[in-house]
């Protein structure tokens, strides 16, 4: 460690940039609060780059009666859908049925039915799915997304790759979302409205000085320390809020979250339509089976206790094993572990409500303020994807109260940058790009818009050949989109580059990631040695 730098005050300091973090620096930002933000990786290094990627329901948890949480997630899919057509798109899921399946004995719909139906010894009966799936269409205000529809296996696309024994399915939409993406644009969008984003700076300490926040960071490359100061402290550290709690800003709270592994295989592509399975397994589990990044099938995922944060998680060989195994109970060609070409997992932050099964434990959040000693501090419990915007709006309520005068909810319909287009102009978009800059391929317009949405524009700027647009490091990216990267997205790395703001690393050889690491490294030096003159 060395010198140390001391700050001026600030409203708000944001510990951890995944989504929560994100999503609430930006909406606090766009009301007028001060904000800094620290992430001690790269933002969305942590869960927010390695979930199923589903603005969603969650189907399944109606089964655990949690319908409130259901109806916030629907109602909010369509919200986001708008906010952001580039990075989200409506997806249909196919969830054949076969009267094998079963429950997961302790959900409370199982126990319910084996005291009211006990001959049916934990089989999920299709009246109940149909049942399920009534109220998933009409739960949250569908607009845009259509509802669910029967479907046969045996005639069309959805039942070719499957068994023959699987002969009906239903089909209900929900939605995609680049999750990694999702976590930057908000950072960005923050940044925009004022907030300062630090990535790769790690919170060591807090300290509650009189009345404010005394809060250390680390930068990870340097080494160099700052002191800042805040009137209120968010600790957003998902997997690590406990941690936050007890090692660095040493408060008394009884709260807690549970650690609960959850892992992805990424095969080569296993069919050729673009619609999603939605498989039962016969141990009252479900996986997915996703397109992904066109030429892949993405299939998760697991449930499995995790005890340290610190302990990266890897999806092992047994989690591996257990989806091929389980995906081949359904599909009619075996998926093997020669078709696996990536996997990744990630540790979801769970509110600990004594559930007895991760699978069970509530996917809910809970914020929870604590103002004892003066400056207060507001803990951020659980939460998904889906329900960021709500749960940062959820914080501001809890935020608001210490800043009289500011202004009130706002993020709802606004978009994040890139996303101010209808969700049906997507196509004319890519068609658009394409016609403009004829040297893209189709794979590259199509990438482009995805990331981009209408900045896709301000990436290639002038550019009239391949050639304008600088070295070229594989799989359609080159320098100026790298650059795009660095200065707008907080890009530092390859990977934070080629895993986070897309996903080309499925595309790119070691040697040509390893190449992209050193331009980045190289153009990091030489923008600090241009900063020091
Ligand atoms: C397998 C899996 C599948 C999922 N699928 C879905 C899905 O399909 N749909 C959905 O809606 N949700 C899904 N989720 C849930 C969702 O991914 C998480 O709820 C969400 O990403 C949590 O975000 P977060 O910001 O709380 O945590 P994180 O993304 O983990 O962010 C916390 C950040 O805090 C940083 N941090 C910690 N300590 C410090 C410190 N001292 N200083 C600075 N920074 C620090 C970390 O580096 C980290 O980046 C899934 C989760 C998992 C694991």
């Amino acid at each position: 460690m060395s010198t140390t730098r001391k700050d001026s005050m600030t409203d708000l300091f944001v510990i951890g940039g995944g989504i929560n973090g994100a999503g609430i620096a930006r909406d606090a930002a766009g009301r007028g609060l001060s904000v800094t933000l620290a992430e001690m990786n790269d933002l969305a290094s942590a869960t927010s780059s390695a979930s199923t990627k589903l603005f969603h329901g969650g189907l399944r948890y109606l089964e655990y009666f949690e319908v409130n949480l259901v109806r916030k997630a629907l109602i909010e899919r369509e919200v986001l859908l708008k906010a952001m057509p580039h990075i989200s798109w409506p997806l249909r899921f196919v969830l054949p049925y076969h009267k094998d399946m079963r429950f997961e004995n302790s959900t409370p719909t199982s126990k319910l039915l084996n005291t009211v139906m006990p001959w049916m010894k934990g089989r999920r009966p299709a009246w109940l799915i149909r049942l399920g799936l009534f109220m998933y269409d009409n739960l949250g205000g569908r607009e845009i997304l259509p509802g669910t529809k029967t479907v046969d296996l045996r005639k069309g696309p959805e039942g070719a790759p499957l068994k023959e024994k699987f002969a009906q399915a239903y089909e209900y939409s929900d939605c995609w979302i680049e999750d990694s993406r999702l976590t930057v644009l908000n950072a960005r969008d923050a940044a925009e409205r004022g907030a300062e984003v630090l990535t790769r700076t790690k919170v060591v300490s807090a300290a509650r000085v009189d009345d404010h926040w005394e809060i250390t960071t680390e930068d990870r490359d340097t080494g160099k320390t700052r002191t800042h100061h805040a009137k209120m402290l968010v600790n957003a550290g998902g997997p690590w809020v406990g941690d936050i709690i007890q090692t660095k800003i040493r408060i008394n709270s009884k709260e807690g979250v549970r650690l609960v592994r959850g892992s992805h295989i990424v095969t080569k592509k296993l069919y050729d339509h673009d619609k999603c399975y939605f498989f039962q397994g016969e141990d009252g589990r479900i996986i997915f089976a996703i397109p992904y990044e066109t030429d892949f099938t993405l299939i998760g995922t697991t449930d499995s206790e995790q005890e340290d944060p610190d302990k990266r998680p890897e999806c092992t060989p047994e989690e591996r094993d257990y989806l091929c195994a389980f995906a081949s109970n359904y599909f009619e060609k075996p998926v093997t572990v020669d078709d696996v070409v990536w996997s990744y997992s990630g540790v979801r932050p769970l509110y600990d409500d004594g559930a007895s099964s991760a699978t069970a434990a509530t996917r809910d959040y809970t914020l929870k303020v604590e103002d004892q000693g003066g400056a207060p501090v507001l803990n951020v419990f659980g939460g998904k994807i889906t329900t960021y915007r709500k749960l940062a709006e959820g914080a501001l309520d809890k935020i608001v109260p210490f800043f009289p005068g500011t202004k009130g909810h706002w993020t709802a319909g606004v978009p994040l940058p890139g996303g101010d287009f209808r969700v049906k102009e997507f196509d004319q978009l890519v068609e658009k790009l394409a016609g403009e800059y004829t040297f893209l391929t189709p794979f590259w317009a199509r990438r482009l818009v995805r990331a981009y949405g209408l900045e896709a524009w301000d990436v290639l700027g002038g550019a009239k050949t391949e050639l304008d647009l600088g070295d070229a490091f594989g799989a359609t990216l080159t320098a100026r989109e790298i650059e795009w990267l660095m200065d707008k997205e907080f890009a530092k790395t390859a990977e934070d580059v080629v895993w986070r703001r897309n996903k080309l690393g499925l595309r790119l050889s070691k040697d040509e990631i390893a190449k992209l690491d050193k331009w980045m490294s190289d153009k990091r030096h030489h923008t600090r040695k241009e900063a020091a003159e």
